[in-house]
């Protein structure tokens, strides 16, 4: 039988981290640290390394094409799919509430646009019953949004990929005009807020999208919780390994019948438009 591949972005700090930890503990099969960062990304293995496990190193930038085509075409000439592939990679600058246009467009590339290239390049190598995880917040939640063109919009059934592009595009038009079009979306870390809303509403289109395909790949997003890393500058309510908890519940233990959902950090569905 092939070997299964897990493979987590993000991998060297923080969340993800924690989440090659946990793959390495208990997936049976090979399991990915990609890191943007040789340098990072040897640390953290070598960090796992001393504790007897024994991830693989790949470097995967998520806001290059080029970085993720090379990913795709190593994973296709080493292995027959992927079989666990955990969004995790992200940016939020805890300091800055306001972001500038090119702040917020950054954060909206590493965050959001990388998903559609993952989708581009590697979700052709994804196994038939494969689990996508999306680590998105309780920010990714729909009621964090403030226009009600874009609250009635984005629960529609029939909702688009190209309606999500629409959702960013204008807000990022937005935050162009002015300090007041960045807060009417969502307030303060709008950016974000927008970069995880969109997130998890991609989360559900894909679903819907793998289900007319009849193929039994889910698709789900999480809300890790608050957990104390760099990106919160040490704040939160969790450790790292609890906030892996959810992440690793889906990845590991979920029936494969859970699809399409939105799972708080204790691992219970929440309504994501409530
Ligand atoms: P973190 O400690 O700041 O780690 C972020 C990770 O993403 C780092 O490994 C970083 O790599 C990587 N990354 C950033 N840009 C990248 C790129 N272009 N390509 C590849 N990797 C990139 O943050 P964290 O708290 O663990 O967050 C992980 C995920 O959880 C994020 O998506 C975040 O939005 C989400 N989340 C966190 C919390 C929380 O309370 N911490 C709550 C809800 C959701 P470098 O080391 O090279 O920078």
């Amino acid at each position: 039988m092939a070997t299964k591949v897990a493979i987590v972005t993000g991998g060297n700090r923080g969340l993800g981290f924690e989440i090659v930890k946990g793959l390495c503990q208990k997936f049976d099969g090979v399991v990915y640290l990609t890191a943007r960062n040789e340098e990072r990304g040897q640390k953290a293995v070598q960090e796992l390394e001393q504790i007897g496990l024994r991830p693989l190193l790949h470097i995967l930038d998520v806001t290059s094409d080029e970085s993720i085509e090379q990913f795709a075409s190593f994973i296709k000439s080493q292995h027959e799919g992927i079989d666990v592939f955990v969004n995790n990679a992200g940016i939020l600058d805890f300091d800055k509430a306001v972001s500038s246009f090119d702040d917020a467009k950054n954060l909206l590339d590493t965050n959001f646009y990388s998903l559609l290239r993952i989708t581009k390049f590697l979700f052709p190598l994804l196994s038939n019953t494969a689990r996508i995880i999306n680590i998105s917040s309780d920010w990714g939640l729909l009621s964090n949004i403030r226009k009600q063109n874009w609250l009635d919009t984005l629960i529609k059934d029939d909702l688009t990929v190209d309606e999500i592009l629409q959702f960013v595009d204008e807000f990022l038009q937005a935050v162009k005009n002015g300090k007041n079009g960045f807060l009417s979306f969502a307030g303060h870390y709008s950016d974000y807020k927008v970069s995880k809303v969109a997130m998890s509403a991609l989360t559900f289109v894909q679903q819907r999208e793998f289900i007319k395909q009849g193929r039994d790949i889910s698709v789900n997003c999480v809300h890790p919780g608050f957990v104390k890393t760099d990106m919160t500058k040490g704040m939160g309510d969790f450790s790292p390994e609890r906030g892996a908890r959810a992440p690793l519940y889906l990845a590991l233990e979920a029936p494969q019948s859970l699809k399409g959902t939105f799972i708080w950090h204790d691992c219970h569905q929440v309504n994501w438009d409530d």
